[in-house]
């Protein structure tokens, strides 16, 4: 398993082009992708989706059954709207086939534009994604109150007076922490006001030489050339590379790495091999 940290984050999982994606920040109680499943992330209470690729949820049923089987209280697991459906069903029928009964699970349908709030201080919000089915990517904030403007400078009795009076003298904010991607052939640095600013940034990039530049195309992915225009709409301290072709050995991938991005840009970026 890679584990890299990222500030105060550590990013734990696997990450393998048509293998299997699954990404867990524990401090965040959250996992990216759920291609595979291993013991160690069944605890873990927020699974987000990117999309319905095999090698991005099949790690569903053993999370799902897993908490089952340990009487631990359903995860919540927000997925793309499109395919919920047919995902309940692939689910249930699993279910069955392997127990008799249908497990307890909560899926929750998510559309690009979304906010969920999870835990006490934390928001998601769903972000557009560009691959060969629907697709989604997430970008997690911190919430916090903020006390406005108008009352910077008063003393505190003061402010707990207002409080006391019912005026409300907090303003909430977010602070971008990690965005995650998933699978897409290009990244809209727009897509959400804070995205640019986000300390982490969890990125595919599946192709790395010059000959998978029409591959890359084709199968909606982020290729290596595509990177030094995306690191600069950037502002984050870490930019995580996932989700390599297979056709890549590590060293190939740190060789080209090393060849296309500038040593200012490198020193920011972490490999998830
Ligand atoms: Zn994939
Ligand atoms: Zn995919």
């Amino acid at each position: 398993m890679v584990s890299l940290q990222c500030g105060d984050l550590l990013i734990e999982g696997e990450s393998g082009s048509a293998v299997a994606t699954y990404i867990r920040v524990k401090e965040l109680d959250l996992i990216f992708d759920l291609g595979r499943c291993p013991m160690s992330f069944i605890g873990t209470e927020h699974v987000f989706i990117s999309h319905f690729h095999l090698d991005h949820y099949f790690g569903l049923p053993i999370y799902i059954s897993q908490r089952w089987l340990a009487g631990i209280p359903p995860g919540k697991i927000y997925v793309p709207k499109a395919g919920v459906e047919q995902l309940r069903s692939i689910l249930d029928r699993i279910s069955i086939l392997d127990c008799g009964v249908v497990w307890d699970y909560q899926v929750t349908p998510v559309l690009s534009g979304d906010r969920i709030p999870f835990r006490q201080n934390l928001a998601a919000h769903v972000l557009p994604g560009y691959h060969r089915v629907p697709s989604v990517g997430y970008l997690i904030c911190e919430t916090r109150e903020k006390l406005k403007p108008e009352f910077h400078g008063l003393p505190g009795k003061e402010i707990a007076e207002l409080r006391r009076s019912g005026t409300k003298v907090t303003v909430q904010v977010e602070l971008p922490l990690i965005a995650y991607l998933g699978d897409t052939q290009r990244v809209d640095p727009d897509a959400h006001p804070l995205l640019r600013q986000c300390k982490v940034l969890i990125c595919e990039c599946t192709f790395l030489t010059p000959e998978h530049r029409k591959r890359a195309e084709r199968s909606m992915h982020l290729h290596l050339d595509d990177m030094p225009a995306l690191l600069a709409a950037f502002e984050s301290e870490h930019i995580v590379l996932t989700h390599f072709s297979r056709r890549y050995t590590p060293d190939v991938i740190r060789e080209r790495i090393n060849s296309v991005l500038s040593p200012d840009d490198r020193s920011h970026v972490q490999l998830f091999i």
